[in-house]
């Protein structure tokens, strides 16, 4: 039996990070008993490949991800205000990846403010602000929405001018909400995880954050097993901050959810170290939660620990959790020694010692062969 795995290069930085996580990856089941050997499908997206096919997500790469057990994906450049949509968005979207699964795990020699943080965070994909539902201010369609919206409403009105009021619409269904808690309630328990936290802020909104609030409740009913808690987004900010040993698993509409990942990824030392999977009933793609990071393209410099441990997620996702196991080991081993680890790793980031991408990889490899 082998495992089709689909690995999408990106741009920037992302060739060198998917070389690099790909070789750990096969090392990880070649050197594990009982693993199955992964069988790579190459598929490009992103600004190198929008040059040649006209469009940064070929068919064929859309084509190549459903196919396959699951995908790993390297950044891709979104550029700001201009050319093509974001194709991580439209990727999320098109494949119905409706969970963003975020673990944030300190481990040690990775320099952070602290320490023994396990968390999950799990953030709703398709809804809320991020829909892509917008009206641009001073067009005659902001302006329908503006009349639509101040002849419906009985409370408070559109006050300022037509002209200069941008319109996001955040869409909350129960039908997504159900789906997404659902989704942490079920990782929770097959991981052996003991609360879910959903966070909102249902005081202010309270037809969507507010339906949220009201599913999340109804849903935990079915999990006696799994402690059920909520809490308002701003008080969750600070008690992240300040008490992050008393969260588990934290379940977020999307924006949030967008905002309180970067803030946990903080707590475990940075972007550099941050693995990430969006999931769907259908299908998976595994990716870190930085992005394509251009100026250090082709410098084979930077971290590839986000993605490899994105792999890591991968493996448990195709049902490889010993060679995951291993992965991480061999990881947490490399990141403890600090001898073969990236810049960034450094206490001091122009250390001599430090070494590049492909060189961090190595040493994984070699801990997972034993040879060090
Ligand atoms: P970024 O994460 O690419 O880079 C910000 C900084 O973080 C870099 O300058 C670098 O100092 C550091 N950094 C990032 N990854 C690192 C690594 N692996 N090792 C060491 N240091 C690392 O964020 P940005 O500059 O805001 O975004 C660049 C592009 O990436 C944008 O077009 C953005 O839209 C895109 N992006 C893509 C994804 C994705 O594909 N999933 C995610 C986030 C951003």
């Amino acid at each position: 039996m082998t495992h089709n795995v689909c690995l999408v290069r990106g741009d920037g930085i992302g060739p060198e990070i998917a070389e690099a996580a790909r070789r750990c990856l096969d090392a990880a089941v070649a050197t594990t008993e009982g693993a199955s050997p992964l069988k790579w499908t190459i598929a490009e997206a992103g600004v190198d490949v929008m040059e040649t096919a006209g469009t940064p997500l070929p068919n064929a790469t859309i084509e190549a991800i459903k196919q396959a057990d699951a995908c790993i994906k390297a950044p891709i450049t979104t550029p700001v205000g201009k050319g093509f949509r974001s194709v991580n968005v439209h990727l999320r979207q098109s494949l119905h990846l409706y969970a963003c699964l975020r673990p944030c795990k300190s481990y040690p020699g990775v320099r952070s403010r602290y320490k023994d943080i396990d968390l999950v965070v799990v953030r709703e994909n398709t809804e809320d602000l991020y829909a892509g539902i917008e009206f641009q201010h001073g067009t005659e369609e902001a302006g329908k929405v503006i009349d639509a919206i101040n002849a419906l409403s009985t409370g408070n009105k559109i006050a300022t001018s037509r002209k200069n009021t941008g319109i996001s619409i955040k869409p909350i269904s129960v039908e997504g909400t159900e789906r997404i808690v659902r989704f942490a309630f079920e990782y929770a328990r097959a991981n052996g995880r003991k609360k879910v936290t959903s966070v909102h802020k249902a005081n202010i909104m309270k037809f969507t954050d507010g339906l949220w609030l009201e599913v999340s409740r109804e849903v935990a009913k079915g999990y006696n097993d799994v402690e059920f808690e909520d809490r308002i987004v701003d008080n969750m900010c600070m008690q992240l901050v300040q008490k992050p040993e008393l969260y588990d698993v934290i379940v977020l509409p999307n924006l949030y959810g967008d905002i309180l990942s970067d803030l946990c990824a903080g707590l475990i030392g940075g972007l550099g170290v941050a693995p990430g999977a969006n999931i769907g009933d259908d299908g998976a793609i595994f990716e870190a939660t930085h992005g394509s990071a251009p100026k250090y393209a082709g410098l084979n410099k930077v971290n590839p620990l986000a993605l490899i441990l994105s792999g890591m997620l991968m493996l448990r996702y195709i049902h490889e959790g010993s060679a995951a196991d291993r992965l991480e080991q061999a990881v947490a081993a490399v990141i403890a020694e600090s001898r073969y680890v990236t810049y960034d790793m450094k206490p001091n980031r122009d250390d001599p010692t430090a070494v590049g991408t492909r060189e961090m990889a190595d040493g994984i490899i070699r801990k997972l062969q034993g040879k060090d």
